[in-house]
């Protein structure tokens, strides 16, 4: 059996989950669900990063202990995640006693193998970032160079435990020039060689004197800098050191955002060297969701046009399936992709309600009307069998080259190609010719089984609610094999949306 590892960045709970958060995991659940469909042994993993000093801080500002903050956090990213049929294997939070465990492991097997060592530190830091600044970064200013945060840097003279970062570009540069693959999109992986060939400088990895977070195990005084103890979350996850499920790792696949690319394939892959452990086989950075006028969405921006919380805690499945399919359908996957309400609307409506709802729903009504609800295989497929395969080839080879805008229009030119089939033959006028109105619909049913298996990984719910009604509780079934088919109920799939006003 082939096993695949498929991980989000863990996200900081200092605030709700927002519609960045939710593109990361979307994508990684469609591609959790399109491998466990392929019969692939997949573990999937999302959660939460806790031991940040500005989750501290959050919960300090709320006046509430931070345990307390951080379980109820951990409850509405949960919450959101199931509404938005995240179906995740293991949630993991880095306050928990494994992850801790292996934290400590790795920052010790690091000092001991003079990864780690002690030295003066003086220089610029941004406490909001938790991230020091080289003078190169620091303008006059002195504010922080993030363009997210830019508030007053403070000067830090202390000393600190540092990771020989430095020591690994030769290493890092070779291993990216014999597996270029490893990074998504090439632009990416361009900017990732460059950087490393510009030079690598050893980094500080702990923190003086904070209340929140791992020790150094040998050394109280220290806290173990967040981004470790962070990307730690992939190995602990599986159980490294002493239950390490070694069978994920060797095919693990880490999506985010393209900002912090450069952790997860300058500093991580270091980190593991160091283990010697495996790198990742695929780092896959998506760009970011902008305005229409090309402007990041962010949550501190309060550019969150879905106001995600709210669309997914009280909208119906259909709006929140909608946006699943488009988010994963807009824009070039890898680049920054502008989204707005309206052209939300555009596309639930013409691809999802008009084509593929009106589809089922056409269907199952004819079938209803003219066969009473039941359809038999009696004779050999026309057209559907001159379409499907080639679908399901350009389906597979778009997923797995992360084309998904390219995979959404197979979905879209099945469906197309079968409300084709009706237009042509016209099955209103052969309510008097049972037998061939009966040939048509059970292969047009046949077609429409063939797309609610093929929509799974995008639009789960919708799959099932499509086989439901056709009395198939198996996504696995094959479809070859049914000789009759009966239309148990019928249920719009995607109402037409008429207005902003029913997605806000
Ligand atoms: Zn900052």
């Amino acid at each position: 059996m082939k096993h695949i590892y498929i991980t989000t960045p863990i996200y900081y709970p200092n605030s709700d989950p927002h519609i960045g958060t939710a593109y990361t995991t979307c994508i990684a659940d469609f591609l959790a669900r399109y491998y466990k469909q392929r019969n692939y042994d997949v573990f999937f993993m999302t959660g939460n990063d806790e031991n940040s000093i500005k989750v501290y801080e959050t919960a300090q500002n709320l006046k509430i202990d931070t345990p307390t903050y951080i379980n109820q956090m951990a409850e509405l990213f949960k919450q959101i995640w199931q509404k938005l049929s995240i179906e995740y294997d293991k949630f993991i939070r880095t306050t928990d006693d494994y992850h801790i465990k292996t934290v400590e492991f790795v920052f010790n097997k690091l000092y001991e193998k003079g990864y780690i060592y002690k030295s003066h530190y003086e220089g610029w830091y941004c406490k909001s970032c938790e991230t020091f600044w080289t003078k190169t970064k620091v303008s006059e200013n002195r504010i922080c160079p993030n363009i997210e945060c830019q508030k007053p840097l403070e000067i830090v003279k202390e000393d600190n435990y540092f990771f020989r970062l430095s020591a690994f570009q030769e290493k890092l540069l070779k291993f990216y020039e014999q597996n270029p693959e490893t990074i998504f999109p090439k632009s990416r992986y361009n900017e990732i060689v460059s950087f490393i060939k510009m030079g690598l400088q050893d980094i500080s990895v702990s923190r003086k004197n904070v209340e929140w977070g791992i020790k150094v195990p040998f050394d109280k005084e220290y806290t173990i800098y967040v981004w470790i103890d962070a990307l730690t979350n992939y190995i602990s996850g599986i159980g490294y050191p002493d239950n390490f499920l070694e069978h994920y790792w060797h095919n693990s696949y880490h999506i985010m955002g393209k900002d912090i690319i450069r952790f997860h394939a300058v500093i991580w892959p270091s980190i593991l060297m160091a283990l010697d452990l495996n790198l990742p086989k695929k780092i896959i950075a998506h760009g970011w969701l902008t305005t229409p006028e090309n402007q990041k969405i962010s949550k501190s921006k309060g550019g969150d046009m879905f106001n995600l919380k709210n669309f997914v805690l009280n909208k119906p499945n259909y709006l929140i399936m909608g946006l699943r399919y488009y988010l994963l359908r807009e824009g070039s996957f890898g680049e920054d992709i502008p989204v707005s309400l309206e052209r939300f609307q555009q596309v639930y409506n013409s691809e999802l309600a008009n084509n593929i709802g009106n589809l089922v729903s056409r269907v199952l009504a004819l079938t209803q009307k003219n066969l009473d609800s039941i359809v038999y295989k009696k004779s050999e497929f026309s057209f559907i069998h001159n379409f499907s395969q080639k679908t399901i080839n350009d389906f597979e080879s778009s997923v797995e080259n992360f084309e998904f805008s390219k995979s959404m229009d197979s979905l879209i030119d099945l469906a197309n190609f079968l409300n084709k089939k009706i237009e042509e033959n016209r099955p209103w006028e052969l309510a008097n010719d049972k037998e061939s109105l009966n040939k048509l619909m059970f292969e047009l049913i046949y077609g429409i089984i063939f797309i609610a298996k093929l929509i799974y990984p995008v639009l789960p719910y919708i799959s099932s609610k499509i086989l439901d009604q056709l009395g198939i509780g198996d996504l696995n079934i094959d479809e070859k094999v049914l000789d009759k088919i009966e239309v148990r109920y019928r249920e719009s799939l995607f109402p037409v949306l008429r207005s902003n006003a029913d997605m806000v």
